[in-house]
Formats: C-alpha cells, structure tokens, sequence
C-alpha cells in the first residue's frame, strides 16, 4: 500500500489506516462502537469507571467511563494540578444517519415480510436502496427482578430496500428518486408463510442469536446497516470507501492520537465521544448534556476540589472538535466558494461560520495551524458559500456549555450521510499526527 506522494507514512501509519477500516466495521452502531472503543482502550490499560461509584482518580492512571453504552469519556489525569494547566480535550460523535426499527416492526404486505422504520438523522435516503443490509443494537434483558443489556449483530444480509424498476418509475432519471419514509424505507425481511407471528417474529430470531428465551427480550433497539465491509481504493490507495466515516473516523483518530501520546504529561488529557449528534445532542449522552463537564468536575485535583479550581482549569483548556468536513466534488464544485474548496488527501480542514455554527475563534484556529505545523501537516480552511445554510457540530454545543475554547476540525470526505462514504486515507494519517502532538505537546515545553 502506497499511501504517499506527498505525505511520507510509514508501516506502522499504513497498519492505522487498516485498523480504522476494521474498527468501522466492528461498529454498526453507537453501541458496538462504545463497545469497541472500550475493549481497545482496556487493552492498552485504561480501567473502565462507573458513574454511580466514588472515583479514586491517580496521576497518570488511564480512564474511562460510558453513559447509555452509547457515549464515551476517556481521560488520564495530568502531573500538574488541573488547574495550573487545564484539560485537553478532543470531542467527536458516535452516532451515523440510519434507519431504525420501530417498536412494533414486523407486518404483512402483498405477501411479503416487511419491518417499519423510522429515520434517524439526515439521511441520504436514495443510498439505503438495493444494498444487503442487516440488523444491530442493543437488546434489554429481564434479569431477576430488574434489567440487563446486550448487544446483538446479525452478519448476513438479511433485508432489502429494493428500488422500483425503472419500467414501472418511467420519470426517476428526470425527476429524481424522492422516497417517504413511511411508504417507501420499509425493508424486505422475508415472505410469509402460513400464520406471520407478528410480535414474537423479531424476538425469536433476536433469541436464537443470543441464545436466551424470546420471553426474556424486554426491548429491541436495532438499526439497519450495510454488511459490505469497507474498502482502502484507488490505484493507490489513497481514497477510504466505508460506512460512518462521519464520525468514527474522528472518534479513531482521537483514541489513536491518545494511544500513541506520551505515557505521562503535566496537563489532563480527555476524549469526548458523544451518541446522538445526528439528530441535535439534546440527550443525557449527548454533546448538550452535562456528561463531560460532571466527569471534568470529578477530575478537578482532590487536594483542592473549589469551584474556582474548577473554572481555573476550563479557562486553561482547549477543545479540539472533530466532525468530517465537505471537501469539493468535481461534478459539483460549484456548490463551494472558490477559495474554500478542501480536497481529498491535503491535510484536516478548519472549519469556521460567522453565525457561529462552528465554534473555531481566530485564538483557537491559530493554535490548530501550529499543532499542524508541528506535525508536518498540511492544513485546510472551510466556510460555507454565503448564500448556503452551514450544518453544525458538537463544537458550538460543547462550547456554549463548558465556556472552554474551541475550534472546529476534520478531515474532508464526499458522501457525507450516504450509506457509503468516502474520504482520503492518507488524511487520516495526518489526523492522528496532529491529535498525538495534541497530547504530547506542552505549552511549558516539557514535550
Ligand atoms: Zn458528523
């Protein structure tokens, strides 16, 4: 694999690439990816916390704590006093555009099984049709007198959105493939034979992957994905062709940043890797809930644990939010302003909004750039065309609610949304190098 004409890589960044395209596909949804996250990080000895329990927080110890089995706060707690050099934190989401199984799904039509869904997210809808998908989530378990998760994960293509023949949808290259939800996104799951057992169908076949009785399984919370796994491509490999890329990416390149940093370092350094972005963070796990401030107040030195220790250390941090970015299309470059057109393979892109719907300020911008200088990476900047509506990300969310400064990251990619992305994956070894000087650089010069 080559993946560099104008970045130098070595083995052991190629091997990162690989490792992204397999961490993607170990994580169909914000569960499994939390899931995965977790296992990586114990593996390089970060011990799992648990909110409800006391916390006893060493220097240089490695952390970390969920919430909802959907969001993730890793974090090792600096040599210094937090509030002589603050936290460093990079935040991503966890959550991708799909569809979702509804509470009752399964039901006959024109002789044909077929499951109700709802959407999740800015979905590209066009994208799910004529794919070999399949189910994953989370189950909820009776135990005892209470409740018990699981995840579960079907391998095999077990659904399909077929689209209409073009004989019988005559206009669909003039007009366009406009699909209702309600009418239009229920998958295939099978046909019916005999008596449809309407709801004990899904159950059974959720029992029988989990080996537990149908009787047990007090909810279903599953989500469609694409079985195809994820592709380095391109002639020479320079191009990623893979599922949630928005956002898993960011989350792997954060963790990877972490994971090759410096053992110890004076400051606090912290990951923020929250569920429910796709549709606006308004959630007890989501970028507007208090999850990382309650975990950054937790972390605050014991030897002093005021409030003004606390804000002390927020106005000594800085926030690296990390969110894909557009780059230019070339069949539609014209939906870009002409200076601001980030392209595939050249570097993370900053991104900024005078409406603040990112949360970069000219301060934390700057200090982007020198991390990438220091890096020897090249840097991107994107602004929306003046006449189109910006979409956001969890930077002005977690900015307005901790008050640390901010700026708006990402790499570029194409199909944002779709079913099946696209990025540049020598970007992605310049997103780990700029996150790992991130946490190894000392602004006391220690680094
Ligand atoms: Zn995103």
């Amino acid at each position: 694999m080559n993946l560099n004409p104008v970045l130098k890589t070595n083995a052991q960044e190629r091997g990162v690439v690989c490792d992204l395209l397999d961490f993607i596909d170990r994580s169909p949804t914000p569960f499994h990816a939390v899931e995965e996250l977790g296992r990586r990080l114990s593996a390089r000895g970060f011990r799992a916390l648990r909110e409800e329990e006391p916390w006893d927080l060493k220097s240089g110890g490695k952390y970390f704590v969920t919430r909802n089995d959907s969001s993730l706060v890793a974090f090792i707690p600096g040599d210094k006093p937090r509030e002589s050099t603050g936290f460093k934190i990079i935040g991503a989401h966890t959550d991708s555009p799909n569809l979702r199984l509804k509470p009752n799904p399964v039901y006959p039509k024109s002789g044909y099984v077929q499951l109700g869904v709802e959407v999740y997210g800015g979905v590209l809808r066009t994208t799910w049709t004529d794919r070999d998908l399949s189910l994953a989530g989370r189950v909820i378990l009776r135990d005892g007198k209470g409740t018990t998760t699981r995840l579960v994960r079907f391998a095999d293509p077990l659904l399909r959105i077929p689209q209409l023949a073009i004989h019988l949808n005559r206009e669909v290259n003039q007009k366009g493939l406009i699909l209702n939800p309600q009418t239009h996104l229920p998958p295939i799951l099978s046909l019916v034979e005999g008596d449809l057992q309407c709801e004990s169908y899904l159950k059974e076949m959720v029992a029988r992957q989990l080996d537990c009785r149908p009787e047990d399984l007090l909810g279903l919370e599953l989500s469609l994905y694409d079985v195809q796994k994820s592709s380095l491509a391109g002639p020479n490999s320079e191009f990623l062709f893979a599922p949630r890329l928005d956002n898993l990416a960011s989350c792997h390149a954060a963790t990877q940043g972490l994971l090759e940093a410096r053992e110890r370092a004076p400051e606090t350094r912290v990951l923020a890797f929250y569920d429910n972005e796709e549709v606006g963070s308004e959630t007890a796990q989501g970028g507007a809930s208090p999850f990382l401030k309650d975990v950054l107040e937790r972390l605050v030195s014991p030897a002093a644990p005021s409030r003004e220790a606390f804000m002390r250390a927020l106005a000594r941090s800085l926030f690296l939010s990390a969110d894909m970015a557009h780059a230019v299309h070339p069949n539609y470059s014209e939906v870009h302003d002409d200076r601001h057109m980030p392209l595939l393979n050249r570097g993370p892109v900053i991104k900024s909004h005078a409406g603040q719907k990112y949360a970069t300020d000219g301060v934390s911008s700057a200090r982007f750039e020198l991390l990438c200088e220091r890096a020897g990476v090249p840097v991107q900047k994107f602004v929306m065309r003046s006449d189109l509506a910006c979409g956001s990300t969890i930077g002005p969310i977690t900015a307005a609610n901790l008050g640390i400064r901010t700026v708006d990251v990402g790499n570029p990619m194409l199909s944002m949304h779709s079913i099946r992305e696209m990025a540049g994956s020598r970007d992605h070894v310049s997103l780990v190098r700029v996150f790992r000087e991130f946490f190894n650089f000392s602004e006391e010069g220690e680094g």
